[in-house]
């Protein structure tokens, strides 16, 4: 079964197509990183066979070290486009979502000391919980948004999408300029301050104001496997 999101208020699902992620776009999340705000979008892709749904279990594999939680504000693209301008890019969204863009932080510092991909830091399956999707029409501007991330009912991160450095309209028009991006895909637009480790056992609470809310629990081992279908 492919990922789908499922649209708030109604019966209708998307399929989940690629995940588009942005890296540093709160200047403040690149500082704790220890990272310089970039010149221009940092991208990376997270597979679609990440993504879990509200409710289900974050599984952290052996031999991976440390698990970051990164609370964003998730894209849902409505309709194949691309060479979008800011000013016509909100008209291609379907809808948003609350994203976590779960981290295995250790194998990312090994991945970028040798300068190689961080596929495996990013694209783990369930490292990619998202929330059901509030359409485009009945969601606020997605430039005055209030992000917020609690573990254990502890709040680790809170932020807000006025402070990304480059806008929902400025990412689309980024990425379209290189990318196609089709229905379904969704992009994930960074995360604000306050990054930390997830361990097995902890509840994560994420909340978008106007957007949704999702709840997960962490767990260690293999992931569940997926049932054998014949080709
Ligand atoms: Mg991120």
């Amino acid at each position: 079964m492919p990922a789908e999101l499922r649209i708030s208020g109604s019966d209708e699902r998307v399929a989940v197509g690629k995940i588009v992620g942005v890296g540093r776009n709160y200047a403040a999340h690149a500082r704790e990183m220890g990272a310089a705000p970039a010149g221009e979008p940092m991208l990376f892709l997270k597979p679609a066979s990440s993504v879990i749904g509200d409710g289900e279990a974050i599984v952290i594999p052996p031999g991976v070290g440390e698990v970051h939680h990164e609370v964003e504000l998730g894209v849902v693209i409505g309709a194949r486009c691309s060479r979008v301008l800011a000013g016509e890019a909100l008209a291609r969204v379907l809808g948003y979502a609350v994203l976590i863009d779960v981290t295995a932080r250790d194998l990312q510092a090994a991945a970028r000391k040798q300068g190689l991909p961080w596929t495996l830091a990013k694209g783990l399956d369930t490292f990619c919980p998202i929330s059901a999707v509030m359409p485009a029409a009945q969601a606020p501007d997605p430039a005055s948004l209030a992000l917020r991330l609690l573990v254990n009912g502890e709040l680790r991160q809170q932020g807000k999408t006025a402070d990304m450095l480059w806008s929902v309209p400025a990412l689309i028009e980024f990425i379209s300029a290189r990318i196609t991006l089709e229905r379904g895909d969704v992009i994930a637009t960074g995360t604000p301050q306050g990054v930390a480790a997830l361990v097995p056992g902890d509840l994560v609470e994420a909340r978008i104001e106007g957007v949704g809310a999702l709840r997960c629990t962490v767990a260690s081992g293999e992931p569940p496997r997926q049932p054998f279908q014949p080709c």
